[in-house]
């Protein structure tokens, strides 16, 4: 079942974002404040606040969610590249709706994330 918060900026951005690539119940949209020349999120259309929560998710669902992020590096040219997921303010994370980051692309700002 698909959730949306009306107060959450990921689930705005899921309905009326620009997207990069979109399928399957998830969408992936360019960083706003890219740390890496390519700087991508993945968000999936059912929101749960954090990684924490992703136990909420089918097995199905979670399978298709990690293809989708090796789909999403693919389809934006990387064949290298870091995947992250912050994990509560202690772990960095400012939006409280699950995401992945895929940076590539050559240089990081190392201690950035
Ligand atoms: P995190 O710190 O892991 O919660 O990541 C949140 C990410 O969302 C940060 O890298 C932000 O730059 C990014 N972000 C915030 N607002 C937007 C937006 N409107 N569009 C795209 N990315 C955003
Ligand atoms: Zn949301």
């Amino acid at each position: 079942m698909l959730v949306r918060h009306e107060d959450c900026l990921f689930c705005k951005l899921v309905a009326e974002g620009e997207h990069v690539h979109r399928a399957d119940g998830f969408v992936a949209i360019n960083d706003i404040n890219p740390l890496a020349p390519v700087h991508v999120l993945v968000l999936p259309e059912h929101h749960v606040d954090t990684f924490r929560d992703v136990g909420e998710f089918g097995a199905d669902e979670a399978k298709a969610m990690l293809d989708f992020v090796a789909e999403t590096a693919k389809r934006v040219g990387l064949t290298d590249y870091r995947v992250v997921v912050n994990v509560g303010p202690g772990g960095g994370q400012t939006v409280f709706h699950l995401h992945w980051h895929i940076l590539g692309g050559g240089v990081f700002e190392e201690g950035r994330l």
